[in-house]
């Protein structure tokens, strides 16, 4: 019961699949009460079902760029908790014609869009959460490596995990001082409703699990596992950190020797 009694906010399920829901059961199987809003109306009739399996509430319309579903939102938060412990944020949006092809050829109102989604809904809800979190508190987000180096159609998505995870340090240095710590799970790849929309995704999973140092790819368990680390008092010296679960993947510098030996034989072959 490593989150017994703890009160947390979690955005970001869209079904059975997302990272969210993963994390917000294995919270749930530890002890915390789960508030679980959604994106949009076409959501509730599959995020309803998994909120009522955990007994989670504030199962309401959230999206992040309506000022007025971000403000009902933590006023009834605010009115029945009073206060929360833990936050995760598990956001992310782009217009998946430009998760392909050049990044050069990123559109402006593209560009906007996927950041105010993916980077500023961190900071909005950041602001709105400290000030519930009177006893100080643990917040989560989730990133990507593609914000690090640059991958194949990550494209502008790359670019706002970039504004994330310089986001993530920020923050913490705001809210040390209330014993607010923010931290960022930089996750390995996995096939998700918002992963799908990446360019050549299969693929990528597919090399990717033959790349990282373990072998395979990271699993659900594994975010999960890491998300309650963090939300926990287990982590509470830790904030303004980018931690990494993706098998190892990122601390390489060149892809395993049996993989160099295919890649070569098929250009030889070429
Ligand atoms: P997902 O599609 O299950 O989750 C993305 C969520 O963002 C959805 O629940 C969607 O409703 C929500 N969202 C989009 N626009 C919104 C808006 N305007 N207001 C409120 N919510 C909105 O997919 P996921 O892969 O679990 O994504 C969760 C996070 O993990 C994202 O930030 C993603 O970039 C990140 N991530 C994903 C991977 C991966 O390979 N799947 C790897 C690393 C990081």
């Amino acid at each position: 019961m490593l989150l017994k009694g703890k009160k947390i906010l979690i955005t970001g399920v869209a079904n059975d699949w997302s990272m969210a829901w993963a994390i917000a059961k294995r919270a749930a199987e530890q002890g915390a009460e789960i508030a679980m809003p959604y994106a949009m109306p076409a959501l509730e009739k599959r995020v309803r079902p998994l909120a009522e399996s955990i007994g989670a509430k504030f199962v309401q319309e959230c999206n992040v760029q309506n000022d007025e579903q971000m403000d009902d939102l933590f006023n009834k938060i605010e009115a029945e908790w009073g206060h929360i412990d833990c936050m995760l944020h598990a956001i992310a949006f782009s217009d998946k014609n430009e998760l392909t092809g050049r990044y050069a050829d990123t559109s402006r109102e593209n560009f906007k869009n996927t950041m105010d989604i993916s980077v500023y809904s961190l900071v909005d809800l950041t602001r709105r959460a400290s000030k519930l979190m009177t006893n100080g508190g643990s917040i989560v987000t989730l990133t990507y490596y593609g914000g690090e180096k640059s991958v194949p159609n990550y494209n502008v998505m790359g670019v706002a995990k970039s504004a994330l995870d310089s986001s993530v340090r920020y923050l913490a240095s705001d809210l040390g001082a209330n014993g607010i710590r923010v931290n960022a799970i930089s996750a390995g790849p996995i096939m998700t409703l918002a992963s799908s929309g990446v360019g050549g995704f299969k693929a990528m999973l597919r090399l990717n699990a033959e790349q990282t140092p373990l072998r395979r790819n990271m699993t659900l368990d594994d975010v999960s596992g890491a998300a309650l680390y963090l939300f926990s008092d287990l982590s509470s010296a830790v904030t303004g950190e980018i931690h990494h679960v993706d098998c190892g993947y990122s601390t390489t510098g060149m892809m395993p020797n049996d993989m160099k030996d295919i890649l070569l034989k098929g250009l030889e072959e070429k």
